[in-house]
């Protein structure tokens, strides 16, 4: 007998599995000790089961007891689950048994020698309280589960702190009642709240007062697996009911009301639960002593909040504790598809930026198309003003010759009728023809004015600068023609009011022309610039030593359009006369005594020039 009982002993203690690489597959058995078809009973061992296979690479195999002993009395019928087991697994070997909860560690302590000698045992989902100060048998060991329904309570304080009310659930099912202990406990850590009880009863009265306590009040759940008129229920399923008469937000410790229209609570995961088994199995079936790894205490419990609930009773996200899961929030498009959404967004902007840029161009290239054409039309209507202005210059000079003329006859007529008797209307019609023609050179002048350039830059101009300016403007060319081009300055000259440009635009033109007349002069070709006082104003003269100009041509010089050569416009001439005369003065062209020809130009004299020093 001693002898069995060491040998039992013995065979108790030995490892199954005394290697870490085990060749064969392990044989797990899982005894559920109440209905597996519990959502919290099924989540764990369903972690288990992965993890586990998971830890082992494979080679584990598993096998599932269920007991029932939650919702009937085992003592009933416990003799023949024995029987029926012994029957069932005759022939099987375990490498590990595995109760899940309080009523299967009992059993299985009871029965291991009988049904699975020497077999470790490895529990999980065994409440902490129940076991306390308990002794485990050689060869077993495991996790422990809490449910944490004082930190639940402590949740519940701070998402409503102004909560004076705890209306407590709890059912008549002997499970139900063992959350009594904690719960009380958690009751007095808070004094403040006044605390009514509902569950004792029908399941349809605890609905009904539950229905009437005061809105603000804290509904605590904790399980009704059986009401008080013995009908057994689903607690998961009465947290659903609960909450859709509750007028008040219920919190419960449970991670399987979680969805079913509880805030939520302090929880421990059912899945950690699960893990935390296969881990200790892992060490037992790999050799290690269940003595030596010894009962592990529970995994903590965290804060676990339905995002729908918070919202429905108006509770801070701000209020829950760190840390903390919030489940059920709908899924933004942000937390969903953020790379989805960055990437579109980055799309989105390039796109958004070359479209832009593409549209900048496109605007500025038509309003450079737009500039281009006003300028061209511009230009356009500029040049035909000028040849207009040209035109009108030249025939109002044209037409200021015989108004001059029939002036002249006019005022003649006039004198030599003075004292002829009878020919008062001849007289009278020759005073009207004469103040007609005055009238006429009027209009005339007037349009001969509005020919000129519109804004001239009217200035102060010393006609030396003029003179000096055109020297250098117009050296290069002569040297390259081989022309002396030289200027004889004379000082203290009176300054004269015009525009710089236009000036030396005149003078130019004239030594160009002296230029141009002389490139068929053999010898001592050149052209001077001379400035000199001439009547309070000033003069400049360009002469060259070219072949002259033709005397018949020289009362048409200034017209437009008129040329002797091939390829010239004949307007040079024509617009010098009509600057000069915008600067009132005049201009002039005679031929030399020895030769060549001279253009002189008379401007008036505005004041006296300052500081201008020789010639160059
Ligand atoms: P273009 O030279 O383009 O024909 P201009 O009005 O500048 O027109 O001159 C008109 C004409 O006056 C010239 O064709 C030329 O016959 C004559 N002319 C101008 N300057 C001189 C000059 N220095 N010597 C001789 N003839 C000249």
């Amino acid at each position: 007998m001693a002898a069995a009982a060491v040998l039992a002993f013995f065979l108790i203690t030995a490892p199954s599995s005394p290697s870490t690489e085990h060749p064969t597959t392990w044989r797990v058995l899982v005894v559920n000790g109440g209905d597996v078809s519990l959502p919290a009973i099924s989540r764990q061992e369903q972690a288990l089961r992965v993890r586990l296979t998971d830890l082992a690479g494979g080679r584990v195999e598993f096998r599932s007891e269920a007991l029932d002993a939650v919702s009937f009395d085992l003592a009933n019928y416990e003799s023949e689950v024995v029987a029926l087991m012994r029957r069932k697994h005759e022939g099987s070997h375990f490498d590990l048994v595995m109760p899940l909860g309080n009523m299967a560690l009992d059993f299985a302590e009871r029965h291991r020698s009988e049904l699975w000698p020497g077999v470790p045992i490895v529990f999980f989902s065994v409440g902490q309280d129940s076991t306390r100060g308990r002794r485990f048998g050689p060869g077993v060991t495991g996790v422990m589960i809490a449910f944490d329904v004082k930190g639940t309570l402590d949740l519940a304080v701070r998402m409503q702190p102004s909560a004076r009310r705890v209306v407590t659930v709890v059912g008549a099912a002997a499970y139900d009642r063992s959350w009594r202990p904690e719960l009380d406990a958690a009751l007095r850590s808070h004094p403040e709240l006044q605390v009514t009880s509902l569950g004792e009863g029908p399941l349809a009265v605890t609905l009904r007062d539950l229905a009437a306590v005061p809105a603000g009040s804290i509904v605590l759940y904790t399980s009704i697996s059986r009401d008080g008129a013995g009908q057994p229920f689903v607690p998961a399923n009465v947290a659903e009911d609960l909450a859709r008469v509750s007028p008040a937000p219920i919190y419960a410790a449970v991670e399987t009301f979680l969805g079913r229209g509880i805030v939520g609570g302090s929880i421990t995961s059912f899945e950690a639960q699960g893990d935390r088994a296969a881990e200790i199995a892992y060490r037992v079936l790999s050799g290690e002593q269940p003595e030596t790894i010894g009962v592990q205490p529970p995994p903590p419990s965290v804060a676990m909040v339905d995002w729908r609930q918070l919202h429905k009773w108006g509770l801070s996200e701000g209020a829950l504790p760190e840390p903390s899961r919030i489940f059920f929030r709908p899924p933004s498009l942000w937390r969903e598809y953020r790379w989805y959404v960055v990437g579109a967004v980055a799309i989105l902007s390039v796109q958004t930026g070359l479209i832009v840029a593409l549209l900048a161009q496109r605007r500025r290239r038509r309003r450079a198309e737009h500039e281009a054409l006003r300028q061209r039309a511009e230009l356009a209507h500029a040049s035909r003003l000028s040849v207009v202005g040209e035109l009108t210059a030249s025939i109002a000079h044209e037409i200021n010759q015989p108004l001059g003329a029939i002036l002249s006859y006019a005022e003649a007529a006039e004198m030599l009728l003075e004292d002829a008797p009878g020919l008062e209307n001849v007289r009278h019609i020759l005073a009207e023809v004469r103040h007609e023609d005055l009238r006429a050179s009027d209009v005339i002048s007037h349009v001969r004015s509005l020919a000129h350039k519109g804004t001239p830059e009217v200035l102060p101009v010393d006609v030396n600068d003029v003179a000096r300016d055109v020297l250098h403007l117009a050296r290069h060319d002569a040297i390259r023609r081989g022309i002396e081009l030289e200027a004889h300055i004379s000082e203290n000259l009176p300054i004269v009011q015009g525009d710089r440009i236009q000036l030396q635009q005149v003078v130019l033109n004239l030594v160009l022309n002296g230029m141009e007349a002389m490139s068929d002069t053999a010898v001592a070709r050149s052209i001077t610039i001379a400035t000199a006082g001439n009547h309070g104003g000033v003069q400049i003269a360009v002469a060259d030593t070219g072949p002259g100009i033709d005397p018949t041509a020289l009362p048409r010089l200034f017209d437009s359009f008129f040329t002797t050569k091939k390829e010239g416009m004949g307007l040079g001439l024509s617009i010098a006369r009509t600057i000069v005369e915008a600067h009132d003065g005049r201009i002039w062209a005679e031929n030399n005594e020895g030769g060549g020809a001279t253009f002189r130009i008379e401007l008036p004299a505005a004041g006296r020039a300052e500081g201008v020093t020789g010639c160059t």
